[in-house]
């Protein structure tokens, strides 16, 4: 079994043990602080709650320990004395009207690391959100596979204190499974295992699409190079020649990691969202339909898609269109687990996997990304608008194709529409 090593993990909704159903929902709650003039705040506090953040009053509330960011409006603070004070603890989007260079010295020397401009762009904000809030998200998961429990034990310290998430796996039997689990960015495995070596498994690994360009790094005593050519031949990208040198051991993994995150970066997203694309979304599909039959655990196909988005490019052009979506991205990256499958499926169109989630639980989730993406008011020089949008939902653990699955979700979503859109519709069972 892979155990998410400390209790820190626990806490957080996306981590779990696998085949131990999940508390779906709601996510992490990500608070932002924001501190600006009444007029603004009630506005502003709509866009972001849209994209899956807790706004907190920082005029009246210290901002709390965990907060994303603290949004601030010079106008609050000219002489950025405050903002200079909350730097220390916090990250900083402060919104000025002044672009001067002298300003935005001053403001980088106060700490600032962000600076927006009104009127206020809210696919920059979204993503300078996303930036600050990946601290956690971005770090590595790696699983490490060895029978040596305590060699294991010792890699998973060197890792973890570099700020990886790791996961470790003693029953080289059980490796494969933890892999479509922990869905690590890289697994560190043991050669010499009892059971199935670590070449068997890296073969079992790779048997997956889906698990093509996952870095394999191999430990081993191993310094005879015909087996290490072996290795390499299936896949391991790397060795390292047991007894580990600990101080290496998080830089050589890390610079692997981050190489095969980059290159899946470019493969499998959407350019304009960042999103999965849809021949991933595809196999991820395939991959969790197979798994949630395996575990009967509840799986729910969502698509959605948005309302009478092409009124939106004819009224306001192409490029606020684009911002649209992009804004739906961060929403939905926002307001989901780490865990969920997000993808654009077609060009207005996204599709949404929620993993170990019943469908009382998916429904009430869409129902939190509609109202809450609904809300969010766009501005634009004819003025403000918003957009909303329908969800079809398929939950059913006797679908029999993820193709059954898809076309009901379709079915769903068209019945949504046709019954006059915004709003989420579960499909029907067969
Ligand atoms: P409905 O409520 O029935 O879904 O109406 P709709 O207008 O959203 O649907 P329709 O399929 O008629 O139009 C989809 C529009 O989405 C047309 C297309 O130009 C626009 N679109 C698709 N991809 C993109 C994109 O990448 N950027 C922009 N700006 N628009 C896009
Ligand atoms: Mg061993
Ligand atoms: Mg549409």
């Amino acid at each position: 079994m892979a155990l998410p090593r400390t209790a820190e993990h626990d806490n957080e909704t996306s981590r779990h043990e696998p085949g131990e159903a999940l508390v779906v929902a709601d996510t992490r709650i990500r608070t932002v602080s924001v501190i600006d003039a009444d007029a603004v705040l009630g506005d502003l506090s709509k866009k972001l709650s849209g994209l899956g953040y807790h706004v907190v009053d920082g005029r009246f509330a210290e901002p709390p320990e965990d907060c994303v960011a603290v949004i601030m409006n010079i106008a609050m603070d000219p002489d950025l004395v405050l903002t200079r004070s909350l730097a220390q603890k916090h990250r900083i989007v402060l919104i000025a009207e002044n672009r001067d260079f002298d300003f935005r010295l001053q403001a980088a020397r106060a700490g600032v690391e962000a600076v927006l401009w009104s009127p206020l762009d809210l696919v920059d904000l979204g993503a300078w959100l996303a930036d600050f809030d990946d601290a956690e998200k971005e770090a590595y998961t790696i699983l490490i596979v060895d029978d040596d429990e305590l060699a294991a034990e010792t890699y998973a310290l060197t890792l973890e204190a570099a700020g990886m998430h790791v996961h470790v796996v003693t029953d080289a039997t059980l490796a494969t499974e933890a892999v479509g689990q922990v869905m690590p960015d890289l697994v560190l495995m043991d050669l010499q295992m009892p059971g199935a070596s670590g070449l068997e498994i890296a073969r079992v690994i790779r048997q997956s699409r889906q698990h093509l360009s996952l870095p394999i790094v191999f430990l081993s005593a191993e310094r005879d190079p015909e087996r290490q050519h072996m290795a390499r031949k299936v896949g391991g990208d790397d060795f390292i020649v047991k007894p580990v040198n600990l101080e290496n051991l998080a830089g050589l993994v890390g610079i692997r990691a981050e190489r095969a995150q980059a290159l899946r970066q470019v493969m499998e997203r959407d350019s304009l969202t960042g999103l999965l694309n849809h021949a991933r979304f595809k196999d991820r599909l395939a991959a969790e339909f197979e798994r949630s039959r395996r575990t009967q655990s509840p799986l729910a196909v969502c698509l959605l898609d948005l309302d009478h988005f092409k009124r939106v490019n004819d009224t306001y052009g192409h490029q606020a269109g684009d911002r649209v979506l992009q804004t739906l991205a961060h929403s939905l990256a926002g307001a989901l687990r780490r865990t969920d499958v997000v993808a654009r499926y077609g060009g207005e169109e996204f599709a949404i996997l929620l993993l170990d989630t019943p469908v009382e639980d998916a429904f009430r989730v869409m129902e939190k990304i509609r109202t809450g993406f609904g809300n969010i008011v766009f501005d634009s020089e004819s003025g403000p608008y918003s957009v909303t949008l329908s969800v079809g939902i398929c939950n059913d653990l006797d679908a029999v194709s993820t193709e059954s699955m898809v076309r009901r979700a379709d079915e769903a979503l068209y019945a949504a529409k046709r019954n006059g859109r915004n709003q989420v519709k579960v499909a029907d069972r067969e």
